[in-house]
């Protein structure tokens, strides 16, 4: 069997990698380098640059201050971007894929690798996002590549790319101004959560500007809807990417390709995975391209997003899954053993279960991703109550915030 994989970030890679030993996969890729919105301008740059942050901040509870610059941030970025995407290149060598880098298409049903036709059994369809640019305006893909400066920022859009882009400027002595069309950040999520984010980066210092619209905007300055001007060294936008769709008209879309549960376009033998169907992350895509690479091979797997964790890379740290509706309890954190040991100040976990089910939690904490991640696994595999509360979990850990939680909720 031929496949091809059209588009080289997290999902293609994976769907390439799970084709391999069973088939001649051909991934195209556009770029010269490999790894996608995620290695190369997403998530690889941004908790490069962030992760060093989060480590001074632990520090900092202990009375110990290190101080980064943007400059040595840009320069980790660097390495970790190189690092992956050269990593990348040889793990698709070294299982037999060959690699095209050129731009992919789809013209009468018929695969084009540039201008050259290529004769497959089936394809999958992972050209994810692109950035478009807006006349000079700033957005946190350039923040690595530039060597740019600023004493101020302002960063418009409050949602997790915002959030973390706020935060670092903040943690590196920045003045930063965030903007967002919501009264309050994370709203959609849960009111718990975005109560208790929005004060924290209020507290740090971010000055924030929430319930108004951007009216005019400029290399470094902005109008709000109210009337207000604010200047800065810099204005970035973090949110607006468009889907690759371009040489894929005939697939049916509108935003994003139609896909069913199978990841199967309308268009026999073409599925698709990754930011291209509307998902936003890259574990998601990772998960897509697998799901439908083994669906080619003959497996029949429904792609399922209920239960799918989401992290924001910050100090505390902020995961969430699922829905927080039905019975809930709420956490405070500093009770736990592992948050005196660690000198944490602040977080609280909530938890909320349903009809004998874990519905949904959100976590604002160190390591939230690991409690979030374990619960994302009782979700997606619909255990029960009784079941849970059967796991042994380690002692001090922030994972016992679940285990307290569960004691007052059962
Ligand atoms: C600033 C930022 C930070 C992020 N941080 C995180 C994070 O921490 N965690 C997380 O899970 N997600 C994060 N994301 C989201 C994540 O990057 C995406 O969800 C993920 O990259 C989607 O993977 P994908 O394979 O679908 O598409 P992409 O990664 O966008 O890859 C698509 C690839 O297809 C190529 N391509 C496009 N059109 C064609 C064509 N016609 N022919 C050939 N090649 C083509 C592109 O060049 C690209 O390499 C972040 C995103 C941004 C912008």
């Amino acid at each position: 069997m031929k496949v091809a994989v059209i588009g080289g970030g997290p999902a293609g890679v994976y769907a390439a990698l799970t084709l391999s030993k069973h088939a001649k996969v051909y991934l195209i890729e556009k770029e010269d380098r490999l790894g996608g919105t995620c290695v190369l301008y997403g998530c690889i740059p941004t908790k490069s640059m962030l992760s060093p942050l989060i480590f001074s901040s632990f520090l900092s509870k202990f009375g110990v201050n290190v101080q980064f610059n943007l400059n040595q941030l840009r320069e980790y970025a660097i390495n970790s971007i190189n690092t992956i995407s050269k990593g990348v290149e040889r793990l698709l060598e070294s299982n037999g894929i060959e690699v095209i880098h050129t731009t992919g298409s789809i013209r009468s049903s018929i695969v084009h690798a540039g201008n050259e036709p290529l004769n497959v059994d089936n394809t999958i369809i992972s050209t994810g996002t692109r950035r478009e640019r807006i006349n000079e305006l700033k957005f946190t893909e350039d923040l690595a590549y530039s060597n740019e400066d600023y004493k101020s920022v302002i960063v418009i859009g409050g949602d997790v790319g915002g959030i973390e882009l706020s935060w670092m400027m903040r943690k590196l002595g920045k003045e930063v101004h965030l903007v967002d069309r919501n009264v309050s950040l994370l709203t959609n999520i849960d009111d718990t959560l975005s109560n208790v984010v929005t004060n924290y980066l209020s507290q740090i210092g971010i000055k924030l500007h929430l319930g108004k619209e951007v009216s005019k905007i400029s290399r470094s300055s902005i109008i709000l809807s109210d009337g207000e001007s604010i200047s800065a060294d810099a204005v970035f936008l973090t949110f607006g990417r468009k889907p690759n769709i371009e040489g894929f008209e005939e697939i049916p879309h509108d935003k994003y390709l139609y896909v069913d549960e199978y990841l199967r376009t309308q268009v026999p033998n073409v599925y698709a995975a990754g930011d291209i169907i509307g998902t936003f992350t890259a574990h998601e895509a990772i998960y897509g391209g697998v799901v439908a690479a083994r669906n080619i091979l003959g497996y029949k797997e429904e792609f399922i997003v209920e239960g799918v964790p989401k992290v924001i890379y910050i100090h505390p740290q902020i995961a969430y899954v699922g829905v927080t509706s039905g019975k809930c309890v709420i956490v405070n954190t500093v009770s736990l053993a592992k948050t005196v040991v660690d000198k944490e100040d602040e977080g609280f976990f909530k938890l909320c279960v349903r009809d004998n089910r874990i519905v949904g939690a959100v976590a604002f904490m160190p390591n939230a991703e690991d409690v979030i991640s374990l619960i994302s696994i009782f979700i997606r595999h619909q255990m029960e109550l009784k079941s849970i509360m059967n796991i042994v979990l380690p002692h001090p850990s922030y994972l016992e915030a679940l285990t307290e939680a569960l004691m007052r909720l059962v």
